[in-house]
């Protein structure tokens, strides 16, 4: 392989626990996709896009008919009637979106801030094209901070004149914070101090916020507009992770670089399903399920299963840190002794560096036949202690999952 992957060939945190859980049979807490059949309005417009013979390339920046839903979605949203020619692009789902954004900002040498914990592929697509990753660790909530919290001075230091991008998150895998105003006024005004930086967010998970929480785009701050990348997709809020459409929306300026690097990386993105999205973002303003739309009804929907996960983790004695937005939980794992048989040396089939977690992960796994994910996967090397007390746990499965999960806590305890 090129120098650009070194560092990258042992398996992920994906590639261990998925095939775990499924060979062990466990009750998949662990990688975050719905285990419950996509909403009927979603397949139906699938299969009429490729019925009605939407099949073939169009064009790299995404279907007209989907930028302009887009454009129409997010222009209230935003605050700004946006150009679906110029201010929005289509790319394979927001894990491509970030490569092309991240590949037509970074040169090498260019400093990327990362909060962590931070979703894997961010520091992986950042080093791949020669970045580097200035790391700003979030601290659990404590007696002083009701939320996961970021110490400022350290935040401050983080930002340098080679400061090229700040990624950030929110609502944030793995942690489920927030963000809340303040925090990213503060954060805005980093930004703006340093006259390279721009910001690339990822809100993937926009539609799920919980009561007392509402998302903020951080683009709708004062002079962030022209600084930020806004990235999305249709694979949470729609529950279909496997199609990969995702979108990118923010100035001509910043999306023309976008759009440029795709027209050589993704080429086009699947036509029909893009299709469909066009059309599922207009039904989902209509009420559904007796909700005022399908927002409404997926919110409700999650925040009846993060009660049903928080109850199921306190029997098992795992202190849950009961997240704002998200599907993802923390819990606090410490009240539990991990057999040392787990803490053991790394094997071939799972190198990866044996932390606590990371064998607290595999022990519940195996032992309770519930699978989570390790949490240290998110940090870099030295912070990865920070994690060395906390699982991670998703809540986007279906109840029967969830109170299986719980039966099998019981069994275990
Ligand atoms: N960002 C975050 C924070 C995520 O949790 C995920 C989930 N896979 C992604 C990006 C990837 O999104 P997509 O499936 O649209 O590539
Ligand atoms: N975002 C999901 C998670 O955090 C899926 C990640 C993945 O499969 N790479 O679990």
């Amino acid at each position: 392989p090129a120098d650009r992957l070194k560092g990258f060939e042992k398996p992920t945190v994906w590639q261990e626990f998925t095939p775990l859980a499924a060979q062990m049979q466990a009750v998949n807490l662990g990688q975050g996709f719905p285990d419950w059949p996509t909403p009927d309005f979603c397949k139906t417009a699938a299969v009429r896009a490729i019925e009605e013979n939407h099949n073939q390339y169009c064009r790299s920046a995404g279907l007209p008919d989907l930028a302009s839903a887009l454009a129409t979605h997010y222009s209230p949203l935003f605050g700004r009637t946006l150009d679906p020619d110029t201010e929005v692009t289509v790319s394979v789902g927001v894990s491509e979106g970030l490569f092309a954004a991240i590949h037509s900002l970074v040169n090498p040498g260019d400093e990327v801030i990362l909060i962590e914990p931070a979703f894997d592929i961010y520091a992986a697509q950042v080093k791949m094209a020669g970045g580097t990753c200035v790391y700003v660790p979030l601290r659990p909530p404590s007696p002083s901070s009701s939320t996961w919290s970021l110490d400022w001075g350290e935040v401050a230091a983080a930002f340098t004149p080679r400061t090229r991008l700040l990624l950030l998150n929110t609502p944030q895998n793995p942690t489920g914070k927030v963000f809340a105003r303040s925090e990213l006024q503060k954060l805005a005004d980093l930004v703006r101090a340093h006259p390279r930086a721009l910001v690339l967010s990822d809100e993937v998970y926009e539609n799920l916020t919980y009561p007392g929480h509402e998302h903020v785009r951080l683009a709708t701050l004062p002079g962030m507009w022209e600084r930020t990348l806004t990235l999305s997709s249709a694979g949470k809020t729609f529950c279909v992770t496997g199609w990969k459409i995702g979108w990118l929306i923010g100035p001509t300026h910043l999306i023309r670089g976008v759009m440029c690097c795709n027209q050589y990386v993704q080429f086009s993105v699947a036509t029909p399903l893009q299709a469909a999205v066009a059309e599922m973002l207009r039904r989902a303003q209509e009420p559904y399920m007796e909700f005022p739309s399908y927002y409404a009804w997926l919110r409700d929907e999650y925040m009846r299963k993060r009660t049903l996960l928080v109850d199921a983790l306190r029997t098992a004695g795992l202190e849950p840190i009961v997240p704002e937005g998200g599907f993802f939980i923390i819990a606090d794992t410490s009240n539990i002794q991990v057999p040392p048989r787990y803490l053991g040396e790394s094997t071939p089939a799972s190198p990866n560096p044996m932390s606590r977690d990371w064998a607290f992960c595999r022990y519940l796994t195996l032992e309770a036949g519930v699978a989570a994910i390790p949490p240290s996967a998110f940090y870099k090397e030295e912070h990865k202690h920070l994690a060395k007390n906390h699982a991670r746990f998703a809540f986007c499965k279906a109840d029967a999952s969830i109170v299986e999960a719980k039966a099998r806590f019981l069994r275990w305890r």
